[in-house]
């Protein structure tokens, strides 16, 4: 059986294990919040009292943590995932983060000869909970399809996407239409309900139309009814903008509508939203419009 240690038991990182779990995995798991630990323990799971320890006698190692700075601290911090891994271990990054850290997870993996991929995910908890994720991978291809079998428990679109780094600059470019998505949808949203006009029934018929999308399916209905929990969090897609805009800068090219996006959920992040979903980009179009 092959062993997962599993690192960061989170909205999504929890939901994944789980999966893992059920499809006959052995998990070993490790997160700071002892009720994340307790739900692992609960479905099958082995707890881990360090990374470590999850990461010792694990065939395969994930991470999903928040940013780049706890994914620095739990792979090169003392104890962490290439101190503790064995050679040969296959180590992949499931976490939204810069490119330039899974490029160094990789350099620095590969002198210790642990196999590194990033493969951030989109999809959100649902996505995560039913196994059905987009997962945007980066690395080796002979890596990529020693991963398969993880892989394909996890997501339904599963796609090599280049070399190291490059799953974090697809998943950019996703966090950039996911963004500017909501911000639309928003926007329709105030203006439908500023005419007397029923948002809930106008969404219905854009979601039958070429306005239709994912993000209109699952969540017209919590944003018309101002449901916020999350989700995804405001924070975190702050997080993403600021990637999307290094890796923009980088590539030297201009980005007008992501820059506005951007500046809208900073906008969110400082009206004391961040920890809200991020379809409460609506109440920033909201005030915009003195609602
Ligand atoms: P989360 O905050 O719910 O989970 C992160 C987990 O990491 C927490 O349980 C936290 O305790 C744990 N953690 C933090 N530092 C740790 C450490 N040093 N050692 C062990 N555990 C530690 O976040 P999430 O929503 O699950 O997102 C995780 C990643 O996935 C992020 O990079 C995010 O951008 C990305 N993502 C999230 C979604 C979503 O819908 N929530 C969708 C796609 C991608």
């Amino acid at each position: 059986m092959t062993t997962i240690g599993f690192v960061g038991l989170g909205i999504m990182g929890s939901p994944m294990a789980s999966n893992l779990l059920r499809a006959g995995f052995d998990v070993v798991g490790f997160d700071l919040v002892a009720s994340s630990l307790e739900r692992l323990a609960a479905e099958g799971g082995t707890v881990a009292t360090s990374v470590a320890r999850a990461t010792a006698e694990a065939d395969v190692v994930i991470t999903m943590l928040p940013n780049h700075p706890q994914v620095e601290a739990v792979a090169f911090g003392d104890g962490g995932v290439l101190e503790s891994a064995k050679p040969g271990t296959l180590y992949v990054d499931m976490s939204s983060i810069r490119p330039q850290t899974s490029r160094r997870i990789a350099e620095e993996g590969t002198a210790k000869g642990v196999r590194v991929l990033d493969a951030p995910v989109s999809g959100g908890e649902q996505g995560a909970i039913d196994g059905v994720l987009s997962i945007m991978v980066g690395g080796p291809a002979e890596d990529f399809a020693a991963a398969a079998p993880v892989f394909d428990v996890l997501g339904k679109t599963v796609v090599h996407v280049g070399p190291h780094g490059a799953g974090q600059t697809v998943k950019a470019a996703n966090q950039l239409v996911v963004g500017g998505t909501y911000a639309l949808v928003a926007e329709a949203i105030v203006l439908l309900e500023a005419s007397g006009l029923d948002a809930g029934v106008g969404l219905d018929v854009l979601a039958g139309g070429l306005a239709a999308s994912r993000i209109l399916d699952l969540k017209r209905e919590s944003m018309v009814a101002r449901r916020f929990a999350p989700g995804f969090r405001i924070d975190l897609h702050h997080k993403d903008m600021g990637i999307v805009l290094d890796a923009a800068r980088e590539a030297e090219v201009a980005l007008p509508v992501g820059g506005l996006v951007a500046q809208l959920i900073a906008s969110a992040r400082a009206s004391g939203h961040g920890s809200l979903d991020h379809s409460a980009l609506l109440k920033v179009a909201e005030s915009l419009s003195g609602k």
